[in-house]
């Protein structure tokens, strides 16, 4: 981490009174655990943040410092931001397609979730880690690493979260609620969606798709995809699994993973979208099954392309 950056980023966030703190669009576990760590630490100095979950018409006009948190993108915070006059003040991430969209950029592709990201960023800064911030920081570095197993996952992240866990976050309790906590509803919609499993590329490659019905089916809500496409990864032999999620308008949202020989973030990048090295994702306004068809092809390719 650029120590005289993030020392910039500590003085910026310290001066402020009312930080307005953003994630992105359908956000996940580091998302939200950055967000609501930050804000308990913001509390605890006697800051005033507000947390952005509802993205507002405009910027709230206390709001004296725009944050944005784990977003890779100026589009991912919201469309209708994109047009607001304030600029994005500071991002704080660690994806490594991330462009620095803000005025200042702690970007930290080495540490694999932003909460991490954060914690070194407190340490630093010599705020205080309450249980509550340690609890949510904990659960953005479990849910970005899948649990401490993915290839970013390295004796720096297992020191953070040993931190997080002297301060106060539970590892059993939180996994509890991060993964043993499914509702009958999400459970349907994995039912169904893993039913559509189709492996390709000498079973080297595999996808599954979500249809618009499927909602109706099953009575799940858009978030409820989170974690699907991890049943794919699993399968013996495949290198990169995809997720293809059609909107009821003809728009598609994909979903990549890789084991590690692959790059997603590659395939991603050169088809609109971006993420990481083994997680990345692409949206599609419209021509769904067009767009499907280039990407399985890129996957395709890239994977003809590994040296056996
Ligand atoms: P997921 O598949 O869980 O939605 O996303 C995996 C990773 O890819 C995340 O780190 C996310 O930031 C990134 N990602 C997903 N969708 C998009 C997208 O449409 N554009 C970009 N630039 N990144 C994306
Ligand atoms: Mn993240």
């Amino acid at each position: 981490m650029d120590k005289a950056l993030a020392q910039k980023v500590i003085d910026r966030i310290a001066s402020a009174k009312s930080p307005a703190l953003f994630t992105h669009l359908r956000p996940d576990g580091d998302a939200f655990g950055s967000l609501l760590g930050l804000a308990h630490v913001l509390k605890d100095r006697g800051q005033n943040p507000s947390l952005v979950q509802d993205v507002p018409d405009q910027l709230p006009s206390e709001a004296d410092l725009f944050v944005v948190l784990d977003t890779s993108t100026r589009e991912r915070v919201g469309k209708k931001t994109t047009d607001w006059k304030k600029p994005v003040d500071v991002v704080i991430d660690h994806h490594v397609s991330n462009p620095g969209f803000g005025t200042l950029n702690l970007i930290v592709p080495e540490i694999p979730a932003t909460a991490g990201v954060l914690y070194r960023l407190f340490e630093m800064a010599g705020w205080k880690v309450s249980p509550a911030t340690a609890t949510c920081l904990y659960a953005g570095l479990s849910t970005d690493t899948g649990s401490f197993r993915y290839r970013g996952t390295d004796a720096q992240t297992l020191r953070i979260a040993a931190s997080l866990v002297d301060l106060g976050a539970d590892p059993s309790d939180i996994a509890k609620h991060c993964y043993l906590s499914v509702t009958p509803q999400r459970y349907q919609l994995k039912k169904l969606t893993i039913e559509t499993l189709s492996l390709k590329d000498n079973k080297k490659s595999g996808f599954l798709t979500i249809f618009p019905d499927f909602y109706s089916k099953s009575g799940a809500k858009s978030e409820d995809t989170e974690g699907i496409i991890e049943e794919v990864t699993c399968i013996q032999g495949l290198e990169v699994a995809s997720l293809f999620e059609f909107g009821p308008e003809g728009g598609l949202r994909v979903s990549l993973r890789s084991k590690g020989r692959v790059d997603v973030n590659a395939i991603a990048s050169s088809l609109g979208g971006g993420g990481h090295r083994a997680a990345a994702g692409i949206r599609f306004p419209k021509d769904g099954e067009k767009n499907r068809d280039r990407v399985l092809a890129a996957i395709s390719k890239a994977i003809s392309a590994l040296e056996d």
